[in-house]
């Protein structure tokens, strides 16, 4: 058992004032995650993920933003959470589909290898930490064998025990880690290409 705190953002939750203005909000919502445990957890931080990445056309009020902060804490809810927020999990098309696949796609090989891996799906690092003090390494042999991406739910693959990986990092990779990943939106067509 490992668990961690993960705080997101549900943004643009929109309030209309008396006098008709429209305020946009931010409003954090925190989802604990056992990092040991593959499902539901991974599943648990791609939905939390999806909905933080908001950025809805419709007004999404407040008591919906409860709502949804209460069942993706209660870890039995996926297929009820997928259904009933399909609009803020997936703003362009409300398709549960697109959401299903994007929290269940298949394990993939992380990008560069360990400590200097990143998510393949959001680009964010897989440990954290400057390189030039030895904090990525300290960071590293933490928790050597990490199941999922701690931003996306990413599930990571393991070929014989050992965590895959694509490439290696060269000096500009290390340079750009030193500067911290960029923030990604998620997109549903990178889980297209198996
Ligand atoms: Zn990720």
């Amino acid at each position: 058992m490992n668990e961690v705190t993960l705080t997101k953002y549900l943004k643009e939750v929109r309030r209309v004032e008396d006098n008709g203005d429209v305020e946009y909000l931010m409003y954090p919502f925190d989802i604990t995650v056992d990092e040991d445990l593959e499902y539901p957890s991974s599943i648990m931080v791609a939905l939390a993920h999806l909905a933080a990445s908001y950025k809805g056309k419709l007004p999404l009020n407040i008591d919906r933003a409860l709502e949804f902060e209460e069942l993706i804490c209660e870890e039995s809810n996926i297929q009820k959470i997928v259904e009933k927020f399909k609009s803020i999990l997936d703003p362009k098309d409300f398709s549960e589909w697109n959401v299903w696949k994007y929290i269940l796609t298949t394990p993939k090989p992380v990008d560069f290898q360990p400590p200097f891996s990143m998510c393949p799906r959001c680009s964010e690092r897989v440990w954290t930490g400057d390189p030039a003090n030895e904090e990525i390494f300290e960071s590293y042999h933490r928790r050597e064998n990490p199941l999922f991406c701690l931003n996306c739910g990413q599930r990571f693959k393991y070929d014989g025990g050992r965590l895959s990986y694509r490439g290696v990092a060269d000096a500009e990779t290390v340079k750009k880690l030193e500067k911290g990943s960029k923030d990604l939106q998620p997109t549903f067509a990178e889980t297209d290409a198996e």
